[in-house]
């Protein structure tokens, strides 16, 4: 039997959807309400080779799932919102509250709330997708799922910070890691398309798109991922920073006389490839520069790698050894020039690629005698979404329908 499941992803001016046929995980329809709160807020769907686009004042969140749900049984794609059996929400942070997925209920729904000092861009914004869906389907049960969730499983020697224990014990200030639905993913992904159980396998695993972040996973459990408190630490992203010397804040701080929040949006939003390269935060049109000889693009691609190269070779002390290394995002899976870049003269760990594969994003990319397998993996944030949604909310209604 089939059933028609959700995944939303909430933003403050933005919602994205995709509803699925499960468990196949048939995309039945898919789209985008952009400008939220605007007087030309644009709504796309998208159903197999049919594409609808309307510009139209939606004033709210509220309006715009409205809007969606109107929109899903005008062209057909439902026709009832009966036919919508489940919902789940992708939400930033579920701080240590949340180890996996969770049934949407007033508790959790409080818990998330409370951890929206962790997240506060973000969890206020998925709160209130789920918050509306609930209002416009009462009887749809809603399942909750986590960026953080998979990486509750890191130690305390990965994820405590050396700060004053105070910090991490008043504050929470911790490593969380995120793209945890996109790391378990592509990590079990993988190890089916291996024929190996996860169980068995040492895994780095590169999501490389706008937001990057590479996670070490050993037998399945994320043991460390390069994220942090929050998304800002680790690797080299589009126009994030990713590490640095921590002091330099304080230095630019007195210097310009910046704000917390302008130190914020240098590191979040004028950084990384962008800040180095001065020509764009998309790695293609980096690209294009450093090809048509912009020094500084040429440079901002060195550095992206370098970072993803260090972050890559301390897992693989941590773990000691790698089985398989994985490339995913927009980044990961489209651009055979960074996995290249990524991956040279690695041939003394027993990792090398095969170019001609390379060149044509196979499913595996190491050469032919290569002892770690390089694979890319397309993710699926939104079918991972469905599948949890099964798992927790389906599972159990079929439970209780057969004890009722
Ligand atoms: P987000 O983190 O916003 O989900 P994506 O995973 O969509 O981002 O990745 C966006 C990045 O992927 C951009 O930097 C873009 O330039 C890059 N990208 C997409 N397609 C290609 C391609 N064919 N070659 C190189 N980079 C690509």
């Amino acid at each position: 039997m089939s059933h028609k499941i959700m995944a939303i992803n909430a933003g403050s001016s933005s919602l994205k959807f995709q509803l699925l046929d499960m468990p196949q995980g048939d995309l039945l329809c898919q789209g985008l309400i952009e400008r939220i709160g605007l007087p030309d807020a644009r709504i796309t769907l998208k159903a197999q080779d049919q594409k609808w686009q309307q510009t139209t004042p939606v004033a709210d969140h509220r309006e715009a799932v409205t809007l969606l749900l109107e929109m899903l049984i005008s062209h057909g794609i439902i026709t009832s919102l009966q036919d919508i059996e489940g919902v789940g929400h992708r939400v930033a942070h579920g701080g240590e509250s949340f180890k996996d997925s969770v049934r949407v209920t007033d508790e959790s729904l409080a818990e998330i709330e409370r951890l929206a000092e962790l997240a506060p861009l973000h969890n206020p914004v998925n709160l209130l997708g789920i918050n509306v869906f609930h209002q416009l389907l009462p009887d749809v049960p809603s399942v909750a799922v986590f960026d953080t969730a998979f990486h509750q499983t890191l130690e305390e020697p990965a994820y405590i910070y050396p700060l004053p224990w105070r910090y991490y014990a008043e504050f929470g200030i911790r490593r969380y890691g995120f793209h945890g639905t996109s790391h378990k993913y592509v990590s079990t992904t993988l190890a089916e398309r291996l024929g190996v159980p996860l169980s068995a396998l040492r895994v780095v695993c590169c999501h490389l798109g706008n937001g990057s972040s590479i996670c070490a996973i050993k037998g399945g459990k994320s043991v460390n991922t390069s994220m942090g408190f929050t998304p800002q630490s680790g690797v080299m992203m589009g126009t994030r920073s990713g590490d640095i010397d921590p002091s330099i804040l304080p230095w630019v701080a007195q210097r310009e006389g910046k704000t917390p929040q302008q130190l914020n949006h240098l590191l979040n939003n004028e950084s990384g490839l962008l800040g180095v390269s001065g020509v764009s935060h998309d790695y293609r049109d980096v690209e294009q520069a450093a090809d048509a000889g912009n020094p500084r693009a040429a440079l901002a691609l060195s550095l992206f790698a370098e970072r993803i190269r260090a972050t890559i070779g301390s897992y693989i002390m941590q773990m000691g050894g790698l089985d398989a290394l994985v490339f995913t995002g927009g980044i990961g899976e489209n651009s055979a020039r960074a996995r290249a870049a990524i991956c040279q003269n690695l041939h003394f760990l027993g990792l090398a690629i095969d170019e001609e594969k390379n060149q044509r994003n196979a499913t595996f990319i190491q050469a032919e005698n290569a002892i770690v397998k390089v694979a890319v993996i397309n993710t699926n944030e939104e079918l991972m979404i469905a599948q949890d949604v099964m798992r927790i909310a389906l599972a159990e209604s079929e439970t209780f329908a057969v004890s009722a």
